[in-house]
């Protein structure tokens, strides 16, 4: 074969399990505390807010966690997604690494998070559950749960970010065609949204303000749960297939990862790509991981490392993870999911640990990197993804000042389509 290299699996060679780093990572997480008392949390406190088997893969330290069959059938609709040689890019660079992206664009609503919204749809749907309440940023988790409630026969109800609301319409129409509600945020259907209002008539929204009242919607409807896209364990666990896809990839054509790069919004993406690694990471320290993050939102480069909420009124258990402060409102990017104050547990356990290196990109920085690989590959990334783009960038042109051969494989999150008007 030339340069060009696509590693295609059939879908009998797609992942029947998914890996739990928590079984070989040689530490115990701190445990969520309850936000009232700051008493360790007991995992059936949270039933009240996710069903029975996602709260115990959250807690579970099995190492594989069988993928039940109609999750791995609504799966092969669009995986395994390719891994694909950025020859035409590592040529422009004059890079001597060879740079190796997972694009998970592929996937019906364009990005990675249809991974997590099928697992999560499917275990509520046999939980009894009839509504599903949720936060989105960019509206990319949205319609990946509209889109999975869909599948199993769930109402989905949506509370975007309203600064997203306005500049993305067409995440909108994404949702309502898989029919989800989606209401902008903050929004006058809750407690919380009238006072956020009520101080700031203009107030931007943020992921964690609607958070908040996502879960205040649960928390007075009947038959109704929440569901996160992305920072908890369970859905780093599920969003692993992407991981362990890219160690079968890189096996058949005889690679191997030195630097596995991935952007970091609450740690989903990173956390499926570089964790399904770590067994490598913990024998070989030569393997690089390596997060990135926009310099307006900084959680992993500049927050602190304490307990915190995961939304701005304090309903979530505290987490021990790096912060911005939950009163934290980043400035209005185009890269919305990765406009949150906080990080995954253990992607920021990884990092305090010296496992995780991270890295700040500038606006500017990363749509440069877009238009770049736009132009050389023919993909045109998601805002968010291109930070994992500037990031490749910067290891492939160190590579060239050390002449160093290295193998540098890194997320493509999602398409960016529907990110046009942030383009021009
Ligand atoms: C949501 C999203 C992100 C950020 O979320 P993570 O949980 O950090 O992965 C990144 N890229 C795309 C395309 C997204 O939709």
């Amino acid at each position: 074969m030339g340069k060009r290299e696509r590693v295609y699996l059939s879908v009998e060679e797609m992942p029947k399990y998914w890996y739990n780093a928590l079984a070989d990572l040689p530490f115990e997480l701190d445990p969520p505390l309850n936000p009232q008392t700051k008493e360790i949390m007991k995992p059936e406190e949270l039933e009240a807010i996710f069903p029975k088997p996602i709260v115990e893969q959250e807690v579970t330290k099995e190492r594989y966690i069988k993928i039940p069959d109609a999750v791995l059938e609504e799966y092969a609709i669009f995986r395994p997604t390719p891994l694909i040689r950025a020859t035409n890019l590592e040529e422009y660079l004059e890079t001597p690494a060879r740079i190796y992206y997972k694009y998970e664009g592929v996937s019906p609503t364009g990005s990675h998070k249809t991974n997590t919204s099928i697992p999560q749809a499917y275990y509520n749907k046999i939980s009894g559950v009839d509504t599903l309440v949720t936060e989105t940023g960019a509206g990319q988790w949205g319609s990946a749960l509209s889109y999975a409630g869909l599948k199993f026969g769930l109402n989905i109800e949506v509370y975007m970010v309203k600064t997203s609301f306005e500049q993305k319409p067409m995440r909108k129409h994404l949702i309502n065609l898989f029919n989800g509600k989606v209401t902008p945020s903050p929004s006058l259907d809750t407690e919380f949204g009238k006072k956020m209002i009520s101080m700031d008539e203009d107030n931007p929204g943020s992921l964690g303000i609607a958070i908040s009242e996502a879960l205040e919607v649960v928390f007075t409807k009947k038959n109704a749960k929440y569901a996160l896209g992305s920072v908890l364990n369970h859905v780093l666990l599920h969003q692993s297939i992407i991981g362990l896809e890219i160690k079968k990839q890189l096996e058949k054509i005889n690679e191997s990862a030195d630097v596995v790069i991935g952007c970091h919004g609450g740690g989903s993406n990173l956390g499926g790509t570089i964790l399904p690694f770590v067994p490598e990471k913990l024998s070989n320290d030569n393997i690089k991981f390596l997060a990135c993050e926009p310099k307006s939102c900084p959680s992993l480069t500049e927050g602190e490392y304490r307990y915190d909420n995961g939304d701005t009124a304090g309903l979530t258990p505290l987490m021990k993870m790096y912060t911005l402060g939950k009163e934290f409102i980043p400035p209005k990017i185009h890269a919305g999911g990765l406009r949150y104050h906080g990080s995954a547990p253990i992607i920021a356990r990884l990092k305090h640990e010296g496992l995780l290196d991270a890295v700040a990109f500038s606006q500017d920085e990363t749509f440069e990197a877009a238009k770049l690989f736009a132009k050389l590959e023919g993909i045109v990334p998601a805002p968010e993804s291109s930070h994992a783009i500037a990031g490749a960038i910067k290891e492939a042109i160190e590579a060239k000042e050390n002449k160093e051969e290295k193998v540098i494989v890194f997320t493509l999150s999602g398409h960016g389509l529907l990110d046009l008007t942030a383009y021009s």
